[in-house]
């Protein structure tokens, strides 16, 4: 059942995914191609490729979402397989069918499994079907008065999620009966711009629960492993921000039973390639499925760095037609994962789009940055504000969170807004520091962690980007810079200078 080698692939996304997808397919001699919109002309991925071709607009439904136009370019580009990435196209059914159907291999799950599972309400009856426990909860519901009748079951709060949901958009919580007309009519409208399907159905709102997934991989042999879990219940906005592997709440034998469901999981649902299950855990350590992401996840260099495995290689050779390993390497040590974004967290987490004026990634031992930016990129307005995913290695998690405060004290980005002094603060939180958080940590401390984010100075990168400015012959633009900083960075690091250990 092998298929001829791959060697010209389309990535068929951009930014940091793109550039991280390209650069495994350097290693394995493999020829890329690129795709950019109309903003995205002097991106990253763009430079990283080997051949690009436009996209003309800007808007995703014109550009990265345009089949026709990336078919079109696929047959002139002549490539063998197109890899869709996340976002975008990588969860469409029918552009995983379409891909096949014109002649290009799609890295990524079988059409039928993506449409078994895509959908969040028919995923979750494959699974109680699979014996595998789900969140309690309803099929799709028609009116708000049906939903009135199964919140009384379940009991307040609930959930209304969109069927088609995702990227932690189309939920709402209703906390009382007297809320449900509202909120069932909102979230069915919201469902529908946001998804094309105003479906929606409820589900029991868990007390502070912990977001636990298992990362997968199938071959077309029929062989599922699971490559353990991350942990990311830090999150914004029902977004993840920072993930961890191990996970600080998991026993080994909850692991095992967690594991065990998760390859059962992937293997109702006819799964093949990289794929994740994720699962709700309660504070009594019992597990639901939540649901599962047909594609490869933004946190997986996590697993990534823990098990030596290069997923993005894993999931060409099983497009290949390639096995899976039946015992993948064991785990070692502890990574941590921090996304950062073009966004202010004191105005809500709303994107903050721009130029990038400067831009020194950190680096030393157990650093990983992956990054689709650049200084003197503008980052565009049109899609995603993350800029790189900074993760670490360490042989415990001491070591991993002591390399991850390094880190993020050493990225300079200036130009934008980031999220950078935001998650300096969560990695010294002493409740972070000792495992014990939830998916409600951020909300819960939100005000405390803006105000010591908005008042603690920066000492490192301060120092580094004035250092980088008077290199640059920049000078009046650093004694400005040394100005606007009171104390100085040189007092505050409490060192004689930024960079002297
Ligand atoms: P999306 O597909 O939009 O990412 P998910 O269903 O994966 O949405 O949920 C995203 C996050 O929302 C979860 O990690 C969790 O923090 C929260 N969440 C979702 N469902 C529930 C629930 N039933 N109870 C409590 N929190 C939930």
């Amino acid at each position: 059942m092998r298929h001829p080698k791959i060697r010209k692939i389309l990535v068929a996304n951009r930014g940091e995914i793109a550039v991280r997808i390209m650069r495994t397919c350097r290693d394995l001699g493999l020829t890329t191609v690129a795709l950019f919109s109309d903003p995205d002309r002097d991106a990253l991925h763009v430079r990283y490729a080997d051949e690009a071709y436009p996209l003309p607009g800007a808007a995703p439904q014109d550009t990265y979402l345009r089949e026709d136009r990336i078919f079109e370019i696929a047959r002139q580009a002549r490539v063998d397989a197109i890899h869709p990435g996340y976002g975008f196209l990588s969860e469409n059914a029918a552009f995983a069918a379409a891909s096949l159907e014109h002649g290009f291999r799609f890295i990524g799950p079988p059409a039928e499994a993506i449409r078994r599972l895509g959908e969040k309400t028919r995923a979750r009856s494959l699974m109680a079907e699979a014996g595998v426990p789900v969140v309690p909860g309803t099929p799709p519901l028609e009116t708000a008065a049906a939903a009135a009748a199964e919140a009384d079951r379940l009991g307040y709060p609930v959930l209304v999620k969109a069927a088609a949901g995702g990227g932690g958009k189309g939920m709402r919580l209703v906390s009382k009966a007297e809320e449900m007309d509202g909120s069932f009519a909102a979230c069915g409208r919201e469902a529908l711009s946001a998804f094309g399907d105003s479906r929606v159905y409820l589900e029991k709102y868990l007390k502070d629960p912990h977001h636990v997934e298992f990362q997968i991989l199938a071959d077309v042999h029929g062989r599922v492993v699971h490559l353990n879990e991350r942990e990311c219940s830090i999150q914004r906005r029902h977004q993840k921000i920072i993930e961890e592997t191990p996970s600080p709440v998991l026993t080994r034998d909850l692991r095992r039973r967690m594991g065990e469901a998760a390859v059962r999981a992937a293997r109702a649902g006819g799964y093949v390639n990289a794929g994740t299950v994720e699962f709700l855990v309660d504070d009594e350590r019992r597990f639901y499925f939540l649901e599962m992401n047909t594609r490869l996840q933004v946190e997986h260099p996590v697993t990534e760095l823990v098990t030596g495995i290069d997923l993005v290689e894993r999931q060409i050779r099983i497009a290949e037609g390639g096995a899976v390993e039946e015992t993948p390497p064991s785990p070692r040590g502890h990574a941590l994962e921090c996304r950062i974004y073009a966004e202010d967290p004191q105005n809500d987490f709303l994107p903050s789009p721009g130029y990038i004026k400067r831009l020194v990634p950190p680096g030393g031992p157990g650093i990983r940055d992956d990054s689709g930016v650049y200084a003197g990129f503008r980052i565009p307005t049109e899609y995603d504000p993350l800029i790189s995913k900074l993760v670490v290695w360490g042989e415990n998690r001491k070591q991993a969170l002591s390399r991850m405060q390094r880190a993020l004290e050493e990225y300079v980005l200036t130009g934008v807004r980031t999220n950078i002094p935001f998650l300096r603060q969560i990695v010294r939180h002493p409740e972070f520091l000792q495992g014990r958080y939830d998916t409600h940590f951020v909300p819960r401390r939100r005000e405390e962690l803006l105000r010591e984010a908005g008042h603690r100075p920066e000492p490192l990168a301060l120092a580094a980007a004035a250092v980088l400015a008077w290199l640059a012959e920049d000078r009046g633009e650093t004694i400005q810079f040394l100005a606007r900083m009171a104390p100085s960075p040189w007092k505050t690091s409490g060192r004689p200078g930024g960079f002297e250990r």
